[in-house]
């Protein structure tokens, strides 16, 4: 089959098939072939490797998987592009195409099975709608992965990237940073794509720490001050903390644990480092002061 990445060829093929874009999904088309040498390139695609692909599209960036991988699995939604793939697929045999939500998915039984749960690389042209949820489930879901190469929005991956001070700071930023390195490895204009989206895009790669930068009592409790602490970005931490019901905190508690940690009473979320909500997580969520601090009252429902 011709180089998709090819715009000529990509017309052809959405003409054959009379293919209309859905915009509910996201669907802007890669139509630049350095683009797609850089992805795989920054990837670090071997053969050794199974590569999950989160939205394939027509398989542009699938048949440059399929040529650089061991194994692809590529997970699309749209119902009227599996025959296409169908079609443009059919020289590689080292390709499963699987027509599903990629939200709904068990990606991590996915992974047991083709992989025998040995990590992955996922790669992708993300559908931006979805960028957030995508890469909270690959983490949160503890997919066996080493790596997540993605285009998403340039605005986006500056969030991912961005360390506390900066306006894009946020409690994304931390929860990427908590799971991985990140890098933002290009910058691609929108005429690299069909259609053109109407924002800027970015080629980011997150590596996955082996172990988590920062110790942490437990997880999903920081994620909640963390979420808290931005929720009301105009606040400071300790009425933010406070005013959140799911973490049942009295002004008191916060102050006396931001006291505990050299910090101003009026200190603001975006100013803390990943390193200083984990302390800080660590004291509210099991102060070292009694033993008896660490009450039911402490706990909390798991995170959602
Ligand atoms: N990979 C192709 C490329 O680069 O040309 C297409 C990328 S396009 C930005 C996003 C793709 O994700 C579309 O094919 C869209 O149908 C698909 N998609 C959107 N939502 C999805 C979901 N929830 N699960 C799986 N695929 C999805």
């Amino acid at each position: 089959m011709a180089d998709l990445g090819n715009p000529v060829n990509t017309i052809a093929v959405l003409q054959k098939y009379q293919f209309n874009f859905q915009k509910k999904f996201g669907q802007n088309f890669l139509i630049d072939t350095h683009v797609l040498d850089k992805i795989i390139k920054e990837a670090g695609v071997t053969k050794e490797d199974c590569v999950l692909e989160i939205g394939p599209g027509i398989g542009t960036m699938t048949q440059y998987l399929a040529e650089s991988a061991r194994e692809v699995i590529a997970v699309e939604i749209d119902k009227a592009l599996i025959p296409i793939l169908q079609d443009t697929l059919s020289s590689y045999n080292n390709v499963t195409v699987i027509n599903e939500d990629i939200l709904k998915l068990d990606i991590g039984a996915l992974v047991e099975e083709r992989n025998a749960g040995k990590p992955i690389k996922v790669v992708a042209n993300l559908p931006y709608y979805i960028t957030t949820p995508i890469i909270m489930g690959l983490f949160e879901n503890h997919v066996p992965m080493e790596s997540i190469t993605i285009m998403v929005q340039k605005e986006v991956a500056d969030r991912m990237q961005e360390g506390p001070g900066s306006k894009e700071y946020g409690a994304l930023s931390l929860a990427v940073q908590y799971y991985a390195r990140p890098e933002i490895v290009a910058l691609v204009p929108p005429n690299c794509f069909m259609p053109r989206p109407n924002v800027g895009s970015a080629v980011i790669r997150l590596t996955r720490h082996k172990n988590p930068p920062v110790e942490v009592n437990d997880e999903a409790y920081m994620f909640r001050l963390i979420r808290a602490s931005f929720n009301q970005r105009r606040k400071t931490m300790a009425n933010g903390l406070k005013n959140a019901s799911d973490l049942n905190l009295t002004r008191e508690q916060v102050e006396e644990a931001l006291t505990k940690m050299n910090l101003s009473l009026t200190v603001r979320g975006e100013t803390l480092s990943l390193e200083q909500f984990a302390t800080l997580s660590n004291l509210l969520k099991c102060p070292p002061v009694s033993p008896n601090f660490c009450s039911k009252n402490w706990d909390i429902s798991p995170f959602p």
